[in-house]
């Protein structure tokens, strides 16, 4: 009975080890990703979606190393093409890569959060934020045969995607009601970067830099870390209900 007692807890051990999960801080380095602008006092104070998703995504991975392998694409302010970041979901065998973002838009009241999942869709609103998300990766474009491999990595990945989604924005809409900030859904994206990840993800958008009041809350350290937890609550709560590996969680 001892000796079955011991296998099994090497067996769930192996099972919290071996699954993984790659975050990826959007952009990096010369690649800036949106801006936003505060006025203190006199002066205009500027930022960069880079710095806030690196802080975001570091408090996402603290809390996760406890319970899983978790991984980061970068852990420092520097550039990281597309494929690279997608490369590394291959090097790991992450079994879910989480993309974490800052939306931007020229209506300067244009508010909230928003998560994504990859799928085809015909959502023009969608396209813009697309549009913003794919511009460092402006030499890929979608071929005949890549025409193929997104159908396929699609099909493969969207339900487990969709339940995901589900699982991190239902605690996300907990934080959007705390702050009073719109919540935006769950809606099918075409991110490059998940598709190239080729395996369930997420692409989430915390709010907009554009909007000074939005970019404000997301920089108080309070903000960062209640979005931070529920992203990682989330994640957790999938693996433990969805895949089955059972944590006390917290
Ligand atoms: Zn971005």
């Amino acid at each position: 009975m001892k000796n079955i007692l011991i296998i099994l807890f090497i067996i769930c051990s192996f099972q919290v080890e071996a699954f993984s999960v790659l975050l990826d801080p959007g952009h990096g380095g010369e690649d800036i990703g949106a801006v936003g602008k505060l006025k203190v006092g006199k002066k205009t104070k500027v930022y960069y979606e880079k710095n806030l998703t690196l802080d975001i995504t570091k408090q996402v991975y603290e809390i996760l190393k406890k319970k899983f392998s978790v991984y980061m694409t970068r852990t420092i302010d520097r550039e990281i093409p597309l494929l690279e970041r997608a490369a590394l979901a291959d090097k790991i065998n992450a079994d879910l890569f989480v993309s974490i973002h800052i939306n931007s838009s020229k209506n300067r009241k244009a508010q909230g959060m928003e998560t994504y999942y990859l799928d085809n869709h015909k959502n023009k609103a969608v396209n813009k934020v697309e549009d913003l998300e794919n511009f460092s990766d402006k030499k890929h474009t979608i071929d005949p045969i890549q025409h193929i491999l997104t159908d396929l990595v699609i099909g493969k990945t969207v339900e487990t995607s969709k339940k995901l989604s589900k699982f991190v924005h239902s605690e996300l809409a907990g934080v959007a009601k705390k702050y009073k900030m719109k919540n935006r859904g769950i809606k099918p994206g075409f991110f490059y970067v998940l598709l190239l990840a080729k395996r369930p993800g997420l692409l989430i958008e915390v709010g907009f830099m554009s909007n000074p009041k939005e970019l404000k809350l997301m920089l108080t350290p309070r903000f960062q870390r209640r979005y931070a937890q529920a992203v990682a609550r989330g994640i957790t709560k999938y693996i433990n209900q969805v895949v089955g590996i059972r944590e006390t969680f917290f």
